[in-house]
């Protein structure tokens, strides 16, 4: 289907197109790129101007770019801009703006992408629904999910993210979202922002985006709520809070074999749902979407129906039994917010030894190191059999750990991975859980290969 003619996309950018095409998608990676997509030359690690030509080789419709790259015919398919970045960004709003469909956009410091998904799947049948395939959510990832949307959706779930202060309100500016959420303020990203109430009012700063009587889907139970609302407030939006005492709450929550049944109170209607997941931080996650979708103008009741079809996404804390071993893979990200969700579910499962394996926390700044020895208090702690840890940071919740909690330390978690056999036993539940960066899914390799 035509995503883009090149007069459409000439008039949105300002560019110049060498000759017409059309494109049927948007691409900014020539391993991924589809024929008829548009090649996007941004410039990152690698300036993208050097893969034009495979890109057009492997079937690109068109090119944006900045110039005209060696070895790539001047009769070639491209749209000349003065700059790559700012012509994706007028392709996404023009892309936003021919859109009759409605827009909720998310942020938070955690649990974005799987809110995101949430939306996405509750939404089945609901009409055309769109969503990135992953977790795009910086300037350059919110830009080219609008760019990709097709003209007649319906719903648009747009996932807004930040590493800096200040990014989050240009991106929602772009979005334009009907329906803003933010799932939850924590310490994630301190370096960057010092205090919890300068994120909550970065966070906040997606309100200004919204479109006049716009929704703003706020955590009710937070230190930062008042600081959340006043910053809804001020972009004039009308203001649903979700949690134990929000607009949207949930009323009983039982975890039963991995999956947790919900009853939950949503803007006065009464859903029950169930969730394939055992983390009642997804529960709430679960009331918010809700409360979104429903002040999107979704079907409230068939949105909580599907809500049976989602799992959490790769290493967010989905639970799979491999041989002998039940596995909750956290390895995607970490910090004390997260982990603490995480240890949570792991105290609820039951019928085994209860294991984490835990990789550093990064990003966290000067207090890292208290930060990662606090976490021998969490609650959830006492519920855990076995703690093994990996990387410097996290030397220090191992020297935290009451003794008998305490498991085997090493520097990397490649060294865990090899001694995957000394560190679990049949029957044990497994939670692995550390940032990215921490390498901790070398861990959860291991337990694939070796059950
Ligand atoms: P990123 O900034 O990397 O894009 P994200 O905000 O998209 O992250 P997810 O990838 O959805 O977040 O989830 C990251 C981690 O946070 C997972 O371990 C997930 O289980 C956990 N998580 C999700 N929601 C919550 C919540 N409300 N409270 C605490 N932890 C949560
Ligand atoms: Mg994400």
């Amino acid at each position: 289907m035509t995503l883009w003619t090149s007069d459409a996309a000439a008039r949105a950018t300002g560019g110049r197109a060498t000759r017409d095409f059309v494109i049927t998608g948007v691409s900014i990676d020539t391993r991924t790129l589809q024929p008829g997509d548009l090649f996007v030359a941004l410039k990152d690690v690698r300036d993208g101007h050097d893969f034009v030509a495979r890109a057009l080789d492997k079937g690109a419709a068109a090119a944006l770019v900045s110039r005209i790259p060696e070895g790539v015919a001047d009769n070639a398919p491209l749209l000349v801009v003065p700059d790559v970045l700012a012509a994706l960004g007028d392709l996404g709003r023009a892309g936003r703006a021919r859109m009759q469909g409605r827009v909720i956009a998310i942020t938070g410091s955690v649990g974005k992408t799987s809110t995101k998904e949430m939306a996405r799947i509750a939404l089945a049948e609901q009409g055309n629904i769109h969503a990135a395939e992953a977790s795009y959510n910086n300037h350059w990832g919110v830009p080219l999910t609008l760019a990709r949307m097709p003209e007649d959706t319906d719903f648009a779930i747009i996932e807004i993210g930040m590493n800096h202060p200040g990014e989050i309100a240009p991106l929602a500016r772009l979005a334009r979202p009907h329906v803003a959420m933010i799932t939850t303020v924590a310490a994630a990203h301190l370096e960057a922002f010092g205090a919890i109430e300068g994120i909550a009012r970065e966070k906040g700063a997606i309100f200004a985006g919204l479109e006049p009587a716009g929704h703003a889907i706020i955590p009710e139970d937070l230190a930062v709520t008042q600081i959340l609302r006043d910053c809804a407030d001020a972009a004039g939006a009308l203001v649903i809070g979700f949690g134990q005492h929000g607009m949207a709450k949930p009323v009983k929550a039982e975890t039963v074999d991995g999956a947790t049944r919900v009853r939950a109170r949503i803007l006065g209607e009464t859903v029950d749902l169930t969730l394939a997941t055992a983390g009642t931080h997804f529960v709430m996650n679960a009331v918010g979407v809700l409360a979104a979708l429903s002040a999107a103008g979704a079907d409230l009741a068939a949105a909580a129906k599907h809500l049976a079809d989602w799992n959490p996404p790769l290493g967010r804390g989905a639970v799979e039994d491999l041989a002998g071993v039940r596995l909750i893979d956290d390895a995607y990200n970490s910090n004390p917010t997260s982990l603490s969700a995480g240890l949570a579910t792991l105290a609820r499962l039951t019928g085994g030894r209860r294991v984490a394996i835990l990789g550093d926390m990064l990003e966290l700044g000067p207090e890292e190191i208290a930060m990662h020895a606090g976490m021998a208090q969490d609650p959830a702690i006492a519920a855990v059999d076995l703690v093994h840890t990996a990387g410097p940071r996290m030397r220090a919740l191992h020297e935290a750990l009451p003794e008998n909690r305490r498991g085997v330390h090493a520097e990397t978690a490649a060294e865990l991975a090899e001694r995957i056999g000394e560190l679990v036993a049949t029957g044990d539940i497994v939670l692995v859980k550390g940032s990215k960066s921490s390498r901790v899914s070398t861990v959860v390799d291991a337990l694939r290969r070796t059950r």
